[in-house]
């Protein structure tokens, strides 16, 4: 028998469309680079983002073509997040903290037409322009910054378009966007996302076990629009209608308290960098913030320390701790706590919580040696492999690299290695370039840090393999200390050599001033590794 059911394209149009119909009051606040605070609705950004749509089709931009931002998060950045794939237009965030000459490689490699920059931004772009070409170039800027010479004003711009112009019927396997990978192994590589991808994508984001983004929700995406599409999360509070808070380009942990306090936030999102720098300033004033209990911080891009998560129970807040790469959209797996977990102890719930959790409808995981897939026992390490209905098949060509990041059998590999257990629960023990080899032993670095991590006195810390002539690699740990705070090396080691076997305690504990990060907040170990790689053991 054949199914009975319409074909219905699995759109942003459709998204897009209701959103405008059902939400019109909801808020969309940003906060501009004075610090002022910009408070638009859904109605506004529906008319906003239908004139963008159609000022960029009177412009000549056709199906396909890219047109890039370069911004902070912003109201207008959100309109370019729907306006350009709605005009059938192929949204691409550049990455504002690349060097110049990276983002212009990127902004070649993607064959980007036009692009959306934010005035604060006009000194990198100069640079960016100097090596890559852009037909038009639309400036977001607030009405007293001068308008650089070539550029076009972006209010000026939107106000070419119609909002009444009629939206291209678009196929669900149109391209959406692209997103370049954050380059913290190898070359950046672009991922080019579908509507269907990403449509499916922001479902999943709403399910309860997952994410949970409602219409009740007041949503800050404090991880960049520029970081795998802010993790979906502006696709998905528009699907849902929730209200949303974007925190433009100051990023400290006091000015985001401040906004997550005043608007009354319940979910916001970011790398682990963002919230230890949070966690501080609530340790160090506990009483100045008035924040939403039970707030959800939903934290990802790198591994969420037990210690963290324990940090913010204590002030009413929780840690959502979700799994995903720019390949997957990202969303692959959250740890949420699932009915067994009412009869565990403490302990058991927050190493629970630490993991990265179980994969969301249509992802499946598997981990695989050399010898085949591992045993779901919790303890066997493998390399995590994905498929999916939001995983790349591919990546944006001409690509030299990256072609074996995809077995003969259909399935993408992350890169990352992890324990599985009987529940399907991931555990991310390192990325594979991180893995320390000692003595025929894996050492997992990640394992090593959160303990680290939990000593009062310490801020952050990296632990990277360094050459050692007797045992191949040893541990190293980098560690930055608090501020006001002492510790000594010998009570470092003495702190984490009581949870761990001998062999996995770093033989050297150095203190520097700050950890070197990638564009996207993570630890660039690479560059620790080279700085230390011929210490003295
Ligand atoms: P890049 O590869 O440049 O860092 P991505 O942002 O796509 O760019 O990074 C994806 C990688 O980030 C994953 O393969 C994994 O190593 C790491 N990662 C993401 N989320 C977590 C997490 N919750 N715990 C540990 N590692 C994570």
């Amino acid at each position: 028998m054949q199914p009975t059911m319409m074909r219905y394209e699995l759109t942003l149009t459709s998204l897009f469309r209701r959103a405008g119909e059902l939400y019109a009051g909801t808020e969309i606040v940003s906060r501009n680079p004075d610090k002022s605070i910009d408070r638009k609705t859904y109605a506004d950004f529906d008319r906003r983002a239908r004139q963008l749509a159609s000022a960029l089709r009177r412009a000549g931009m056709n199906k396909g073509d890219r047109v890039a931002t370069l911004c902070w998060n912003h109201h207008a950045h959100l309109e370019a997040y729907f306006g350009i794939p709605i005009a059938a237009g192929v949204l691409h965030t550049l990455n504002l903290r690349l060097h110049p000459d990276e983002i212009a490689f990127i902004a070649t490699h993607a064959r980007d037409r036009f692009i959306i920059v934010d005035s604060v931004l006009w000194p990198l772009f100069e640079k960016v322009r100097a090596k890559a070409h852009f037909e038009k170039v639309i400036v977001v800027r607030s009405a007293d910054q001068p308008l650089p010479g070539g550029a076009v004003d972006y209010e000026a711009f939107i106000a070419t378009g119609d909002p009444g112009d009629p939206l291209p019927a678009l196929s669900e396997d149109d391209a959406l966007g692209v997103c370049y990978t954050s380059g913290t192994t190898g070359k950046p590589k672009g991922v080019c996302y579908s509507h269907r991808a990403i449509a499916l994508h922001s479902l999943a984001a709403g399910l309860a076990d997952t994410l949970g983004v409602s219409r009740r929700d007041t949503v800050l995406p404090v991880v960049p629009m520029f970081h795998a599409n802010a993790w979906g999360l502006p696709f998905a509070c528009v699907m849902v209608g929730a209200k949303i808070v974007l925190p433009g380009p100051h990023l400290g942990a006091a000015d985001l308290l401040d906004l997550f306090e005043r608007e009354r936030v319940t979910m916001a999102a970011g790398v682990p960098t963002i919230w230890l720098g949070i966690l501080q300033a609530l340790d160090a004033e506990p009483a100045r913030y008035a924040l939403t209990r039970e707030m959800r911080m939903v934290v990802g891009g790198a591994a969420a320390p037990e210690s963290m998560i324990r940090g913010f129970d204590k002030h009413g807040l929780r840690v959502v701790h979700a799994w995903g790469m720019t390949e997957t959209a990202p969303l692959g797996t959250v740890s949420n706590l699932g009915p067994d977990a009412d009869a565990w102890s403490d302990d058991e719930r927050y190493a629970q919580r630490a993991k990265q959790g179980i994969a969301s409808p249509f992802i499946e995981l598997r981990a695989m040696s050399d010898r085949g897939p591992v045993p779901r026992d919790g303890t066997t390490p493998g390399e995590l492999e994905v498929r999916g209905a939001w995983v790349a098949a591919s990546y944006v060509e001409p690509c030299d690299e990256g072609a074996d990041k995809w077995t003969d059998d259909g399935w993408f590999r992350t890169g990352d290695v992890v324990t599985l257990d009987a529940s399907g629960c991931v555990k991310i023990t390192d990325r594979t370039k991180d893995l320390i080899k000692s003595g025929g032993e894996w050492i997992s670095s990640v394992d090593v840090e959160n303990l680290i991590i939990g000593h009062p006195a310490v801020k952050e810390a990296a632990v990277i393999a360094v050459p050692h002539p007797k045992w191949d690699e040893r541990p190293l740990a980098a560690v930055v200390v608090k501020e006001g705070a002492t510790v000594t090396a010998e009570a470092l080691r003495a702190f984490v050599a009581a949870k761990l076997a001998k062999y996995q305690v770093p033989d050297a504990f150095v203190f520097i001033d700050a950890i070197p990060k990638t564009s996207t907040g993570k630890f660039q170990k690479s560059e620790l590794r080279e700085r230390f790689k011929n210490h003295v053991w």
